[in-house]
């Protein structure tokens, strides 16, 4: 498609109306939950800045390049599922069984393609696996076995369980048993998530040159999960969305972020409330979910223009944004 652009008397250029916008994004999480700088030491502190400008410049050189929001996305969640930091890919979490069951999903604005995988224990990478799903098969989701012999039919990197242990992992499972055995005695109803479920999902969304968005997300899910219990990470419209003017990947209690459908639901307010992506996460973050006990976590989200909003109602979230001018900026806790 051409347009005609006068640029002084008698002269006609012709430009294409597509053309590239300098515009690009990259937003990511690492996780919501109890997270306090008490907590915390300054070297673990540390790791998890670094770990989170490492995704984020992995996926901004990606769309400096010229690359599509979809590379920089998968890329940058391959970054944090290598990493033994966050509760996705190596560092994911123990189910009740004491198995690592992983789920991951991808989302393309533009075309509304989207893949996912859930309850993977042999899959290196479930990001990838999410869009090989999207790309080489007429599904959206697949599970289990189906998922693993698909991973490994279309050549992807498949491991033993036991890549995904680590100690610190194994120890938080144990903590929360104990927990939830001591609870039981006492016949107390209290919930667990403060006391030692780990949130720590990942997710990115992009924005590339084209004006494309994307969104991904994954996660291990939550510590002493039920064995095949799958979360709000692979299903889109609740944990991952993507459309032609709105990204969202959310983390939390998967079971209200997909009661909820948060994902979608905050893309579908910006649309017919005719409000911005970023007062539609606020208003779902900080209204909706709360209406339930348990409606804990947080969102990034993306739109078209470039602008990121990073809502939660938890103590903190592993949070950071790039925009066009390649500097990144990382937060964990409520105002840093
Ligand atoms: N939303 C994830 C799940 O419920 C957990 C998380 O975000 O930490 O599986």
């Amino acid at each position: 498609m051409l347009a005609l652009l006068l640029i002084g008397p008698g002269f006609l250029l012709s430009v294409p109306t597509f053309a590239a916008s300098d515009t690009i994004a990259l937003v990511v999480h690492g996780g919501a939950g109890t997270i306090r700088k008490s907590d915390m030491t300054p070297e673990t502190e540390a790791e998890y800045r670094a770990k989170l400008k490492e995704g984020l410049i992995k996926g901004y050189l990606i769309l400096k390049a010229g690359g599509s929001s979809l590379d920089a996305v998968e890329a940058t969640v391959r970054i944090f599922e290598d990493s033994p930091l966050f509760n996705a890919g190596k560092g994911a979490v123990f189910s009740a069984q004491g198995r690592n069951e992983l789920d991951a999903s991808i989302m393309e604005g533009s075309t509304l393609m989207a893949g996912a995988v859930a309850g993977v224990t042999t899959i290196k990478n479930p990001v990838i696996a999410a869009r090989a799903v999207m790309e080489q098969t007429r599904h959206v989701l697949l599970v289990g076995e189906g998922a693993e012999v698909f991973a490994a039919s279309v050549g992807l990197e498949i491991v033993e369980p036991s890549y995904f242990f680590t100690q610190k992992r194994w120890d938080s499972l144990q903590r929360v048993q104990e927990l939830e055995k001591s609870a039981r005695r006492q016949n107390s109803s209290d919930r667990l998530i403060d006391a030692g479920y780990v949130l720590g999902t990942v997710g990115a969304l992009a924005l590339d040159k084209e004006g494309n968005l994307a969104a991904a997300t994954s996660t291990g899910g939550l510590t002493n999960k039920r064995f095949g219990r799958v979360g709000d990470s692979p299903i889109i419209g609740a944990g991952t969305y993507a459309n032609e003017t709105c990204a969202v990947s959310a983390t939390g209690e998967g079971e209200y972020f997909i009661r909820f459908t948060v994902a979608r639901d905050i893309c579908a307010r910006a649309e017919y409330l005719n409000t911005t992506v970023g007062e539609a996460a606020k208003e779902v973050i900080h209204r909706v979910l709360p209406r339930k006990e348990g409606g804990t976590g947080g969102v990034i989200t993306l739109d078209s223009q470039g602008n990121v909003a990073m809502p939660f109602n938890t103590a903190g979230m592993y949070r950071g944004y790039v925009l066009s001018d390649g500097r990144p900026v990382v937060a964990i806790y409520g105002d840093q």
